[in-house]
């Protein structure tokens, strides 16, 4: 779950991660609030979206007066900011955060992150900050330096230094630095966070250190655990139709192709996925009702799929173990009924009860095409998308 700047700023104050005052704002009214109550200029007026590379896309602004605090408010919220993490459709802006200009003497890359690979929690930094990391790790990527933490040990003392000296912090910063991000893995630890990113992590012209920018994720497998957390969730940042599958527990991703398929078990859907692809057509989603789905659930995979646009056809792939074929059928029925299905949909079908459902389906009278295997599946929807 991603959460905001302003979001992330708030809880990094808490943990001692020291980041520019401000205040987060959502009319013109409270963006001139927030600016009188920052007691001088200039400020800086940020949209707050899901995404960065807001500074290119026009998104963050410096204000050096009152007037021109209501100016860019007034332009910021309500614009569709497009950068390259949001898409060509962009993201419209609901939020500001006005924070107090900083003298930035260098910026710099700060993250904290899972590495799967080496089961510890990654450190990387760079004295390229501000920029693209991204094209910092493809074509310097020796200007990344990478620090690995043993999470039963924790963050040692030698390794925030490892990582001071290779940001080159200068001495007088140096202890501020080191508390800086041994609070940052104290925050990223009691968070869960999957992901912590600060670009630019500033050094001010008095030797200060600050967090300018703050991006957070956390782990939504832990979130159960962090109720205070939940509260930060924004749905407008969120596909609508990705917020209408979790509200079932289905496990869906909207993905930009035209094949909508319905899959149970995420190695069976990733495959499913692969053999749409192999066909010569395009998976318009993940989605995995589950080994235990009810009827119900299979109900709302179906109006989900079918609610969406760019579905031009569908195939349903379901082995019956947990989920027994003609409890699937059932459901099926139920949502045809109710949705009615326009485009052609192809189902393959094996396991527990398969002869059950597949009863069911023919007696209901729907116009499904049946495949014997999966390559015969992926063969048959392709034909119908192509
Ligand atoms: P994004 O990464 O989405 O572009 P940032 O928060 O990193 O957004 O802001 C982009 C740039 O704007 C920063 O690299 C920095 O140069 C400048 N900036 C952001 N906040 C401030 C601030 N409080 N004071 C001065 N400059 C800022
Ligand atoms: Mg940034």
């Amino acid at each position: 779950m991603k959460i905001h700047e302003y979001q992330a700023k708030e809880l990094f104050r808490k943990y001692n991660v020291p980041v520019p005052d401000g205040n987060a704002a959502f009319s013109v009214e409270e963006a001139k609030e927030s600016a009188a109550n920052l007691g001088g200029f200039p400020v800086v007026v940020k949209a707050q979206i899901h995404a960065g590379g807001r500074g290119k896309g026009g998104g963050v602004k410096l204000a050096s007066s009152m007037e021109e605090v209501e100016t860019l408010a007034g332009q910021i919220l309500g614009m569709t900011l497009v950068t390259h993490q949001t898409g060509p459709e962009g993201k419209l802006v609901k939020k500001l955060l006005i924070e107090a200009g900083q003298k930035i003497e260098k910026e710099l890359y700060l993250s904290l992150l899972v590495d799967r690979a080496t089961a510890s929690i990654v450190i990387m930094a760079s004295r390229d900050g501000g920029m693209d990391i991204e094209e910092v790790a493809a074509n310097t990527p020796e200007r990344i330096i990478k620090v690995y933490i043993d999470p039963l040990m924790g963050i040692q003392g030698y390794q925030l230094r490892q990582v001071g000296f290779g940001l080159e912090i200068p001495p007088a910063a140096m202890k501020q630095f080191s508390q800086l991000l041994s609070n940052l893995y104290k925050f990223f630890i009691a968070n869960d966070c999957s992901m912590v990113e600060i670009n630019p992590l500033i050094l001010t012209s008095d030797d200060k250190v600050l967090a300018l920018d703050a991006k957070v994720d956390f782990d939504s497998n832990a979130l159960y655990r962090h109720k205070d957390l939940m509260g930060l969730r924004d749905l407008d940042e969120e596909d609508p139709l990705e917020v209408e599958a979790s509200k079932f527990n289905l496990n869906y991703i909207n993905l930009d192709g035209n094949v909508g398929n319905i899959v149970n078990g995420a190695g069976l859907a990733m495959a499913t996925m692969d053999i749409i692809k192999n066909a010569g057509a395009t998976p318009a989603n993940f989605m995995d009702v589950g080994g235990g789905a009810t009827s119900e659930q299979v109900e709302n995979a179906f109006r989900i799929i079918l609610d969406d646009d760019k579905v031009k056809a569908l195939l349903v792939n379901i082995f019956g173990g947990i989920l027994r074929c003609d409890i699937f059928a059932r459901g099926v029925v139920d949502a045809a009924r109710k949705t009615g299905i326009d485009i052609p949909v192809v189902v393959r079908m094996e396991g527990t009860n398969v002869d059950e459902g597949k009863k069911i389906l023919d007696d209901a009278g729907l116009n499904l095409t049946s495949a014997f295997d999966l390559s015969d599946a992926a063969r048959k929807i392709a034909a119908a998308v192509n």
